[in-house]
């Protein structure tokens, strides 16, 4: 069986030319780019919670860097730097070698180096626990805030909301099943956002409750109408409203904006849909039907419930 050091040289350590040192010593050295701020986030995703026991391995390399990567988004950050904590109850060299084909692919689409970590096995029959922590760069004063939402902004999502939790409930649909196992980042619309929007969230819980964020960060509230939302194909409104995992952006702007937001999005090919507006006062989210009633909505998840 490899050594631990053998194992982290044939599966993780790779050139990191972004970096004035990558894998391999005490720690990494990074030159951030001058007048830049530094965005840094970290997700840790523990089987059995996250994902299924016996969940593909390269599926699992590509989610634990996309829902990274969607964090730069949401904050409009260009990400450069990766580190990755493995706690692993055995060295499987085929799940090693699947896991990280789909890491360095999503990687290398973005530019993304890896530059360290830490392999540690865990007692027999522990679960597999995966920790990406990531670094990106965004001109000083251009990050997305939650804080930023003002009364009368629009509110938009790109994409679609419900297919990954569509497919959390095994129903056979393969497209959705795909947005569940393999997130799309929005790392490009991210960026493009500097400047435009007033306020960010990636969907990582669902709509309402990371919508709700931006809320409460901003001292708002919020009237959306539940048909202008972009449904995925077959999901439910609690899938849409509620269901976690999509990785979409959720964001307001200003209404002069309207024109630029819809440009970006034809740029992009990517369904950017003006869903709602933010009011004065904290009022919460308000989701309304065709006739203009309000839907009860659930909380999206929480992993310490009240
Ligand atoms: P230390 O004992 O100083 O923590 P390690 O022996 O754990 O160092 O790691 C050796 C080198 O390999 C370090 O540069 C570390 O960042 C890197 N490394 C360890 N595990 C991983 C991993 N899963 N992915 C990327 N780099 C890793
Ligand atoms: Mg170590």
């Amino acid at each position: 069986m490899p050594s631990e050091f053998e194992l982290i040289r044939k599966y993780f350590d790779r050139p990191a030319p972004s970096a004035a040192l990558g894998v391999g010593d005490d720690a990494a050295l990074l030159r951030p780019n001058a007048g830049m701020e530094l965005a840094v986030s970290t997700d840790l995703l523990l089987e059995g919670r996250h994902f299924r026991v016996g969940a593909d391995a390269r599926r699992l390399g590509h989610k634990s860097l996309a829902v990274n990567l969607s964090d730069m988004a949401a904050m409009g950050a260009a990400p450069r730097w990766a580190t990755l904590a493995l706690s692993l109850p055995s060295a499987d060299e085929a799940w090693l070698e699947g896991f990280a084909r789909g890491f360095f692919a999503l990687a290398a689409r973005f530019e993304v180096d890896l530059i360290g970590g830490d392999t540690v096995r865990g007692p027999a029959g522990s679960p597999i626990g995966v920790c990406v922590t990531i670094m990106g760069e965004v001109p000083r004063g251009l990050a997305l805030y939650r804080a930023g939402a003002a009364p009368g902004d629009d509110i938009w999502v790109s994409g679609e909301l419900g297919g990954a939790a569509l497919g959390l409930a095994r129903c056979g649909n393969a497209a959705a099943a795909q947005r569940l196992d393999e997130p799309e980042p929005r790392v490009e619309l991210g960026e493009r956002l500097r400047g435009i929007a007033s306020a960010a969230i990636d969907v990582s819980d669902g709509f309402a409750q990371d919508l709700g964020h931006i809320l409460e960060r901003s001292g708002v509230g919020a009237v959306v109408e539940y048909e202008r939302l972009p449904r995925f194909a077959g999901a439910d409104a609690r899938q849409v409203l509620a269901g976690g995992d999509d990785y979409e952006l959720v964001f307001t702007a200003r209404q002069e904006r309207r024109a630029e937001i819809e440009l970006l999005s034809k740029e992009l090919g990517l369904g950017l849909a003006r869903v709602g507006s933010i009011q004065k006062g904290e009022a919460g989210l308000q989701v309304l039907d065709g006739e203009r009633r309000p839907i009860a909505i659930e909380r999206g998840f929480d992993h310490f419930p009240p």
